[in-house]
């Protein structure tokens, strides 16, 4: 009897859920190979807390001790190609994996919307090797500070941090740097009242996909710890040292971009998918790829309503593994319903908004809800003890932590 070939391209969220799933299903003549182009998975949720300080080695899982004895194939390769209708995908390394079924869990990437100097002069935060690039970069801010003697002004200009997007990424980065900037002060013994940190938001509120009174009481939060916030304001330009905002002009070293996402390229470069004007996969009502019956797209890349949230990449992962079981036992498919989200958002360290169904918590509650929404995600991928491992690592503080190279994106 011929094997059945799962093939997932992706080891974030979405396709180790998918992989995981699969695997618990044990269905007979079938081979799951995961593909990824990282030896380990990203828990992005977590990475603010990379940048300040926290250890890396919380968001960072080797896929190799999520899948330990696990009936799943992992290989180390950027997929370059895919050729849905030959059933072939093609690595960076040359090689080429073939498949009955696909799984594309592929993420998302950053998005800078030709705005000019942007790409090259700001720091995204998207990856393990991007936080741990900004996070030395903060350092090298006060150590740079602290060899200027009486210059004031370029002293303020070094500590200016200008956070671009007050999404939730940006609100989380910038919440958790206004306490950290003033730690690296006191540590590099610089005046903390020469630092600011600025978010930047061009909707008229932070928050803007968030009910009113959610963003109200996280910009009061936000402002209490110490964050300048701008609204209505876009930005147009960055250079060195300065940054050009509809309105005004900024001397900055440091803008953190977090307001664009993009899919990623290679659902475009494969030619045949049906994108959506985000270039997201549009999909049919089993998350397959439309005109593709073997084709899943799961998490950041399909285009469905909630996608761009964890939760749903990993719930989607789950669903495509399930129909795809259900295609091999020739069962009917089960129809996608979008999952209802959560939003926990951290704002500076031990704080956080919980938005459940009827309430919505705050503060010290909020936050200890979100670590225990963390730790449930390692328990659902780790055996405990190795859960409890990861969960308590993210409490080390580790700055001065060699284990990672901000300029690598691979084996940390
Ligand atoms: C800073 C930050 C904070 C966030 N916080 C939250 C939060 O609190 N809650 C929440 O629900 N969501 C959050 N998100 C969103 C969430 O992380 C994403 O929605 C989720 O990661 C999407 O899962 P995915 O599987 O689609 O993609 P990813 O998890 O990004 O995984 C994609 C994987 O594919 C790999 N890959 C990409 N291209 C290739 C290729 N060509 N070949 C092989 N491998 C490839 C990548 O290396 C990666 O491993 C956050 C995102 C960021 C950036």
């Amino acid at each position: 009897m011929t094997n059945n070939k799962i093939l997932i391209v992706g080891g974030g969220f979405g396709g180790i859920s998918a992989a995981l799933t699969l695997e618990k299903e044990n269905i007979s003549n079938t081979e799951i190979a995961l593909i990824s182009d990282k030896s380990h998975f990203e828990y992005k949720p977590a990475l603010y807390r990379v940048v300040t300080g926290r250890s890396p080695l919380e968001v960072c899982i080797p896929i190799s001790e999520i899948f330990e004895k696990k009936n799943i194939a992992f290989a180390l390769d950027a997929i370059k190609s895919v050729d849905p209708l030959k059933k072939i995908a093609r690595g960076a390394s040359g090689a080429d994996y073939k498949f009955d079924y696909l799984v594309l869990a592929l993420g998302s990437e950053t998005a800078y919307f030709n705005i000019p100097g942007l790409e090259k002069f700001s720091f995204s935060f998207k990856s393990i090797s991007e936080a741990m690039r900004l996070k030395m970069h903060l350092h090298d801010l006060f150590i740079e500070c602290k060899k200027l003697k009486n210059n004031q002004d370029e002293k303020v200009c070094l500590l200016q941090v200008v956070v671009v997007g007050a999404g939730p990424s940006g609100i989380e980065l910038s919440g958790e740097l206004a306490i950290f900037m003033k730690r690296l002060a006191q540590e590099y013994g610089v005046d903390q009242s020469l630092i600011s940190i600025d978010l930047i938001e061009a909707a008229p509120s932070i928050l803007p996909a968030f009910p009113e009174r959610i963003s109200k009481k996280i910009a009061h939060r936000l402002r209490h710890i110490g964050v300048n916030i701008f609204t209505n304001r876009s930005m147009t330009k960055e250079e060195i040292e300065q940054i050009s905002i509809r309105g005004m002009t900024m001397k900055t070293e440091t803008v953190i971009w977090t307001a664009g996402v993009k899919s990623n390229y290679l659902y475009k470069s494969i030619g045949c998918l049906l994108l959506d004007e985000k270039g997201r996969v549009i999909v049919d009502e089993f998350l397959r790829a439309k005109r593709f019956e073997n084709v899943f797209i799961v998490g950041d890349g399909a285009a469905t309503a909630n996608s761009g949230m964890a939760q749903t990449a990993i719930y989607d992962g789950q669903a495509a593994a399930e129909n795809i079981s259900r295609l091999i036992m020739n069962k009917p498919l089960k129809t996608y319903r979008q999952k209802k989200v959560y939003y926990a958002l951290p704002v500076g360290p031990g704080w956080a908004s919980v938005s459940l169904d009827f309430i919505t918590l705050y503060g010290s509650i909020g936050w200890l809800l979100r670590r225990f929404v963390d730790f449930r995600y390692f328990l659902s991928i780790l055996p405990v003890q190795k859960a409890v491992t990861v969960f308590r690592r993210g409490e080390n503080l580790c700055d001065t932590c060699g284990i990672c190279q901000p300029e690598t994106n691979n084996s940390i």
